[in-house]
This record gives structure tokens, C-alpha cells and sequence, in this order.
């Protein structure tokens, strides 16, 4: 499933700023047939400033980054300006950097790519696990090499601008470490959750002011109230603790992501209406589901 090819490109309408959750999976894609409303793919979303050719802001390079690479590709041949665009990298685990060596730019020379990652003591760190990742001998050849993407490092609570936009990491708790974001793009805030579990304090109060006032707030839901208790310490949360947070923070609207690959369409329904009925502002985030934001508020699309 991909999503409808993106309008956000030159000649689209101007003025706005639109998400495309291009993948909302956790853990390891699914391409079962009872997957085919919420989406198999692991999680991959992008950020772009409506109708004037601005590049896109990527989160994540999961199994979804191979549709999003073909439509960037596309967009490159059909516009002849090679792609641009920067990726943030919440951490390093398989689900989200699975995409990474089917994304279609990375193997254009003529792109224009900047990685970043917060894990490690430097952007070698994450360089240097991607690139054994994406090559032999676990991948044919490698395709990070032929477009040399530029690496960078980011640290919770420092914020530097990528696309156009203002980001700040937020620091998360999961095995191994994760970054959330801030992404401040003038027409509101959208922040970014996942990996996460709920549960330090420090970490917690840290999120809890990250997300204050942003309109929309992805969420790490891998778990309803009951599979959490037979998943503590595996690094995920729950729609209720970030239905409960994005309620006391002011968040506009709340998409829940992560889901696991176990879970088909009929389960993600009743979960999103469980979400749904405590947090109205709230829903399960699908792939191919795209929103824009103007104005501080995010509108469905
Ligand atoms: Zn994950
Ligand atoms: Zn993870």
C-alpha cells in the first residue's frame, strides 16, 4: 500500500505544512491481508512545507522509506532537481532503519541528503552502523556510499534547524536510547514520540514539556493497558498514558503509532475506539494518512 503520490510539491497549494505518515508499524512489517486499512510497514513519516519546493523533513527509515524513496525519485526525474532531503534518525533498531537500503535517493549521486542521529559519541556512531547494515554481506552492495549523505549528531534539548523547520530532540526511555522531536514548523508544533516507555520521572516531566501546546503529537501506543503489563521494560507505551498526556498538555490532535505486527485491522479498530472514546482528539495513525497544518491547528486530509 502506498500513499497517493504527494501534492505537496511545486505548484501545489501554498500556505500549509502537511505530515504523511507513510508507515505507523512497529517492530517488524506485516504484509498480511488483515493489514490492509492501518498498513504493514514500520514507521517512516515526512514533514514538508506546502507549495514551494522545500525539501522534506523524514523521521524514521522504516520499511515505508521504500514508498517514499520511489516518490521522491519520481519527483526528482519529473522536476529535474535532484532530491534533497533530511533525515532524523530516532534511533537505530531494525524497524527503523529497515527502509534505509531501499530508499531509492540514496542511490542517486546527485541527491542531497543529511542524516542525523542522537545515539553514540559522534555521527560515526550511526554512520557506521547503518552503513554495516545497508551492504555486504547482509545487503548486496552499498547504497549509502553513492549518494554520501552528510552525517550529523544531535543532543536532547539542543535545537538546530533541518528543512526549514526548527527541531529539538527529546530525550525517551528504550533499551539502548531514543530520541523524540519537536518539530516547530510555523504553522504549529508536531512532536514526535517513539520509542517510549512511560515510567521515569525525569524522562517523563522532560516529554511532558516537550509536547506542551503542539498540534499534533505522534505516540508511541504500541500496548493497550493489558499488554503492557506483560511487556514492561520492552520500551513501548500505551494510548492511555499518551491520551492522558497529550489531555494535560494541550495537544490538538494525537495519532497513536507503532503498532505491532501481530495486531491486524479488526484489533487496531477496537483499539482506536477505545482511544477514541476517553480522547476524542485522539486516533490510531494510518498508512497513507496525510494532515496539514495551518495556523497552529492540524485538519485531516
Ligand atoms: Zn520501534
Ligand atoms: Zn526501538
Amino acid at each position: 500500500m502506498s500513499p497517493a503520490a504527494d501534492p505537496s510539491g511545486p505548484g501545489a497549494s501554498s500556505g500549509g505544512v502537511r505530515l504523511t505518515v507513510w508507515g505507523a508499524g512497529g517492530s517488524a512489517p506485516t504484509g498480511r491481508a488483515g493489514r490492509a486499512r492501518f498498513g504493514g510497514d514500520t514507521v517512516c513519516f515526512e514533514i514538508r512545507r506546502d507549495g514551494c519546493g522545500s525539501p522534506p523533513l523524514i523521521v524514521d527509515l522504516g520499511s515505508a522509506a521504500r514508498d517514499l524513496g520511489r516518490t521522491l525519485k519520481a519527483e526528482a526525474l519529473a522536476t529535474g532537481r535532484p532530491t534533497e532531503a533530511e533525515i532524523l534518525l530516532s534511533h537505530l533498531h531494525l524497524d527503523h532503519i529497515i527502509g534505509a537500503p531501499f530508499f531509492a535517493p540514496f542511490y542517486d549521486p546527485a541527491s542531497r541528503i543529511r542524516i542525523r542521529c542522537g545515539l553514540g559519541e559522534d555521527s560515526g556512531f550511526a554512520r557506521d552502523t547503518l552503513m554495516a547494515f545497508a551492504g555486504p554481506p547482509i545487503f548486496p552492495i552499498q547504497p549509502i556510499h553513492m549518494s554520501e549523505p552528510a552525517w550529523d549528531m544531535f543532543r536532547p534539548g539542543e535545537t538546530f534547524e533541518a528543512a526549514g523547520f526548527q527541531v529539538t530532540p527529546i530525550a525517551l526511555n528504550h533499551p539502548g536510547g531514543c530520541c523524540g522531536f519537536r518539530i516547530e514548523t510555523g504553522e504549529g508544533a508536531i512532536c514526535v514520540i517513539g520509542d517510549h516507555e512511560h515510567g521515569d520521572p525525569a524522562i517523563d516531566a522532560g516529554v511532558a514539556e516537550a509536547v506542551e501546546g503542539a498540534a499534533v503529537m505522534l505516540y508511541d501506543a504500541a500496548y493497550d493497558d493489558a499488554d503492557y503489563e506483560r511487556h514492561r521494560g520492552w520500551g513501548h507505551s500505551t494510548w492511555s498514558v499518551g491520551g492522558a498526556l497529550a489531555a494535560r498538555a494541550g495537544v490538538g490532535l494525537t495519532l497513536f503509532h507503532h503498532h505491532p505486527p501481530e495486531l491486524d485491522d479488526a484489533a487496531l479498530d477496537l483499539r482506536e475506539a477505545d482511544a477514541r472514546a476517553a480522547y476524542p482528539r485522539a486516533r490510531l495513525a494510518r498508512q497513507g494518512m496525510s494532515l496539514r497544518l495551518a495556523d497552529g491547528r492540524a485538519e485531516l486530509l
